[in-house]
């Protein structure tokens, strides 16, 4: 996989797929059979969409073919297919702008200050934009970026600090498992913070959270945040909400807030593109939106019939590859070609056909 280097350059490329998914993902490498150069775009850090950020480590019986993977093995999978068509990846930003210019190309924007200019777009973008979950104590917004965090830090960004970690899944408690291990990177006190004592996340990581608040070495506490206090311009502690109606402050330096990532819709709704129930509405035929040179695929778009399957994501993808080559190569004859047979699809996928010499 590629990440694009962050440039404030017009980038100019042949497609724009809005969303890094399974089925964004495939899109990439059917775009690549037809020759269309891609740019991917996502708003989390890494690829994989509902399989990375729901069920990384769940099994899947249903793709053709494989018996049995993970999400995240899925998401590996895919990435190693589309690896010959070294498409650029912007992760961690979300797709604002989408504009048709003058020239029929269209202009996409980053929240990150990526400017694409694309013959054409495919909106992979599943159930929408996913962000991190916010904390609902308004007070404490001023804070993000200098105290209040929603991702885990570098290792060692955190030590000799007080942290207070809120969160019941995965991230969280491994987040503050790793900072409160004993050596040079730890922090000064580490306090998870989650409405009550269940967790979400593995039961090996409760159960190594369990021994570390045995040990006194992780600190515990079953309530809610209702508000801040501050001094001075910085944020001193957390007001909490206990399980017996009792209100007390958290002293913290940090406060790191790994609630998980809801999906929206976002900007995809302000693109001037036909929805149906929050979702694209498209043309069977090519999963055209009401836009044309816009596609919409998985599990963004609906049809009469649709399921939201990765099994019928990747199907889609394969006939809007085909749609989007008309915008592409608006002269060149389109042919079905297998994988198989055809030398130009071997040498574009780098593959040497034994058959060929
Ligand atoms: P997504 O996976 O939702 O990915 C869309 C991506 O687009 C996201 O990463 C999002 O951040 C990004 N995005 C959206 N808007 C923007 C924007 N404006 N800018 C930047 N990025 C944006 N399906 C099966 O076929 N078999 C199963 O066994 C199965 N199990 C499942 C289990 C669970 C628990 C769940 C929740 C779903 C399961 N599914 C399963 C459904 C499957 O995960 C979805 O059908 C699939 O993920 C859809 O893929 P997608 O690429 O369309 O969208």
């Amino acid at each position: 996989m590629v990440s694009a280097p962050a440039s404030a350059a017009l980038i100019e490329t042949d497609a724009v797929v809005v969303g890094a998914g399974p089925v964004g993902l495939f899109q990439v490498f059917e775009l690549g059979l037809l020759e269309i150069r891609a740019h991917v775009i996502d708003s989390l850090p890494e690829p994989g969409g509902q399989c990375i950020a729901l069920y990384a480590d769940k099994p899947i019986y249903d793709i053709p073919a494989t018996a049995v993977c993970t999400g995240r093995e899925l998401v590996q999978r895919l990435l190693t297919q589309i690896a010959p068509f070294d498409a650029a990846f912007h992760l961690d930003q979300q797709v604002d702008v989408v504009q048709r210019e003058a020239d029929g190309r269209f202009r996409v924007e980053t929240s990150k200050g990526v400017r694409l200019l694309a013959k054409t777009i495919v909106i992979a973008g599943g159930v929408g934009s996913f962000r991190p979950r916010r904390l609902k104590v308004d007070a404490a917004a001023p804070f993000e970026g200098s105290q209040l965090f929603y991702t885990a830090p570098e290792p060692g960004a955190l030590a000799g600090r007080h942290v207070v970690v809120n969160g019941d899944g995965d991230d969280a408690l491994e987040c503050a498992l790793r900072l409160a291990q004993p050596g040079a990177q730890r922090a000064a006190s580490v306090t998870l913070l989650h409405r009550r004592d269940d967790f979400k996340a593995a039961p090996e990581t409760v159960e190594r959270v369990r021994e570390l608040r045995a040990s006194g070495q992780l600190g515990f506490i079953a309530a809610q945040p209702t508000g801040i206090e501050q001094h001075a311009g910085r944020l001193t502690a957390l007001q909490v909400l206990t399980a017996d109606g009792s209100t007390r402050a958290l002293p913290l330096d940090m406060l790191l807030v790994l609630t998980g990532l809801s999906p929206k819709l976002g900007p995809i709704a302000d693109w001037g593109l036909a929805l149906e129930r929050k979702q694209l509405v498209v043309d069977t035929a090519s999963f055209e939106t009401s836009t044309p040179g816009i596609f919409a695929v998985g599990d963004v778009n609906t049809y009469p019939g649709k399921k939201k399957l990765i099994l019928c994501g990747f199907h889609e993808a394969t006939l809007a590859a085909f749609g989007a080559a008309a915008h592409v190569f608006p002269q060149r004859p389109l042919h079905l070609e297998y994988t198989t047979t055809s030398p130009r699809l071997h040498r574009v996928l780098g593959v040497a056909n034994p058959a060929e010499g």
